[in-house]
């Protein structure tokens, strides 16, 4: 864990996901800009999203390439989806050759009309173990608010214990903006010995529309109040960020009130909300 002063602070691991930009004018723009800015803040890692079935494969692995040349700890995410197993093994040889330490294994989103066979995180993860053994760390996602999947709040711990039990060391969950979601999730998962870290994912409110779009895919809650706050304010992008970075604040704080061991952001490639939020809850 990088040295962190600030008392409150100092064990809290800090992390920021990216996703592969499009070309390499991108890549550049991102190096030089929210990689750069969030770097000073010394996070623990920086995680690169992995397109649905595989689309962003190669942009995945060059973004992860040059933010390891930038002595940033670089975790790709990694689903199997319709990749086989022998192109995920020779991808996983490439990234051990570059320096990777860490994965970030998924099932991925699925692709609608793929007949892609039902493959899940664990699957993912035996294969890694198999091949690798101990030689990655391996992250995994979490839903406090219950995956849009899954069946009940007992398939989702019985689910989520089977990938701990195929050697996750620790999660990161979907994000949320009811900090109860995540005690009632800590407490089952106390309930079913799962022990691991569970890292909060958190997303920054810039931008109303796209929020609301991607909440629903993602099966994350906006709560009422919240909805209508941000709806008055979806036209003046300062003022929402504003009202962001406070809400997204007290959330942060209320989380680390209730045990969360880190913060994990999602960034969407930008960083003026992230690095606010960090300033205000003393990561320095
Ligand atoms: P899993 O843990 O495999 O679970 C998926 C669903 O299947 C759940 O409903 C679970 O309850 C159910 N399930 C699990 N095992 C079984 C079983 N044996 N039988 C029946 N049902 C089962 N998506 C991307 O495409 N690219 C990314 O880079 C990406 N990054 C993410 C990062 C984080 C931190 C998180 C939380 C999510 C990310 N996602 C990403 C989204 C994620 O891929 C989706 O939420 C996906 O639908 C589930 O992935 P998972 O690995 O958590 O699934």
């Amino acid at each position: 864990m990088p040295h962190r002063t600030n008392q409150e602070t100092k064990n809290k691991s800090l992390s920021f996901e990216f996703f592969p930009p499009r070309d390499i004018e991108g890549q550049d723009k991102l190096l030089a800009g929210a990689a750069n800015k969030l770097a000073a803040l010394k996070p623990d890692f920086v995680s690169v999203t992995y397109g649905a079935g595989g689309s962003t494969k190669e942009g995945t692995k060059q973004i992860v390439q040059r933010l390891l040349g930038q002595k940033l700890d670089a975790v790709p995410h990694l689903s199997s989806g319709t990749t086989s197993d022998e192109d995920i093994l020779a991808m996983l040889q490439e990234y051990q050759a570059q320096g990777v330490k860490q994965l970030l294994c998924l099932r991925g989103d699925q692709l609608s009309g793929h007949g892609q066979q039902p493959t899940y995180a664990k699957d993912l993860i035996n294969l890694v173990k198999h091949q690798f053994q101990d030689q990655f760390n391996i992250i995994v996602g979490a839903y406090p608010e219950i995956h849009p999947d899954s069946p009940s709040a007992a398939a989702e711990f019985k689910f989520f214990k089977e990938k701990v039990d195929a050697g996750a060391n620790s999660a990161i969950t979907q994000y949320f903006y009811n900090a109860e979601a995540y005690a009632y999730f800590l407490e089952g998962c106390q309930k079913h010995n799962i022990e691991i870290p569970i890292i909060p994912g958190i997303m920054p409110i810039t931008n109303y529309a796209s929020l609301i779009r991607f909440s629903g895919k993602a099966g994350a809650d906006i709560p009422r109040w919240l909805d209508h706050a941000m709806q008055d304010k979806q036209h003046d992008e300062a003022d929402l960020t504003k009202f962001g970075v406070e809400v997204v604040t007290r959330l942060c704080e209320r989380l680390f009130e209730l045990g969360a061991p880190g913060l994990h952001f999602y960034t969407l490639n930008r960083w003026g909300a992230s690095s606010k939020i960090c300033a205000n809850l003393n990561f320095n």
